[in-house]
């Protein structure tokens, strides 16, 4: 089934006053199997991620293994993976920057966190998701400032349909679905890491703070870009002030 854009937009604002599972019934009857979901296995993630595989237990879960995660979240991934039987596939970063990450990879996440993660995390979804028409994912409204103008249901230029049935959901949503249903945490969940990303860029927060706010603290950043443009080509050309993406543009310049 193809949609229009106005099509679109008017089954995503009827979708304001719906369910996250019952946004995500239509999803999965309207596209599968051509559709994927992705998660980080963070204790927020849980919900989504518990509802999804009751509708669809072999819905395809996509997991980007950046190579920077805490151990706890491998660990945790191992343990959800057997106990719900995920039909998980592990993404990586592509090859062709194995040279350059052993260079530069253990300053990358401080040195330049945008480029570290088009490599590790935009370029591996981007190829992760070929193939699908339609993308799940967990985001919130009340997470971030650019997460508040999101959509239920947005189409990507490429004609990809991302689907967010958890946007309308609140920290408090999340916690009473977590208790409801008894759902395992992050093992680092107990420590204050509210919410989990590479151990490079993640801190604990205080009671006080906001859940993302020990997510790339003080390097102007609050998203990886998975959620925002995922990166144009020109986007890609501004991306880094420390790493030359490519030397002859920049001569044509000077
Ligand atoms: S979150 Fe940090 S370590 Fe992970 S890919 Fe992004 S910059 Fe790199």
């Amino acid at each position: 089934m193809i949609f229009s854009k106005e099509q679109i937009r008017q089954q995503s604002k009827s979708f304001e006053s719906s369910s996250p599972q019952e946004i995500l019934s239509w999803a999965i009857d309207t596209l599968a199997p051509e559709i994927t979901m992705s998660t980080s296995f963070q204790t927020q993630s849980m919900p989504l991620l518990h509802m999804a595989i009751r509708i669809k237990p072999d819905l395809p879960i996509q997991f980007l293994d950046t190579g920077f995660h805490f151990w706890e979240t491998l660990i945790f991934r191992e343990r959800m993976q057997m106990a719900w039987k995920l039909n998980l596939i592990d993404l990586y970063r592509d090859s062709r920057w194995d040279n350059f990450c052993r260079q530069f990879g253990r300053e990358l996440p401080r040195q330049d966190p945008n480029l570290c993660c088009y490599i590790h995390k935009v370029q591996p979804m981007q190829k992760g998701i070929q193939g699908y028409r339609g993308w799940i994912s967990g985001i919130r409204r009340d997470q971030t400032e650019e997460r508040a103008r999101a959509e239920i249901l947005e189409q990507q230029p490429d004609g990809l349909l991302k689907v967010n049935p958890m946007l309308n959901w609140t920290s408090n949503d999340i916690q009473a679905y977590i208790r409801e249903y008894n759902l395992p945490a992050h093992p680092l969940y107990e420590q204050g890491y509210r919410s989990i990303g590479c151990s490079p860029c993640t801190r604990p927060v205080s009671q006080d703070e906001l859940d993302r706010a020990g997510r790339w603290d003080g390097r102007g950043k609050t998203e990886c870009g998975l959620h925002t443009s995922m990166f144009t080509h020109k986007e890609l050309q501004e991306l880094s002030g420390n790493f030359v993406l490519n030397p002859l543009d920049n001569e044509s310049t000077n």
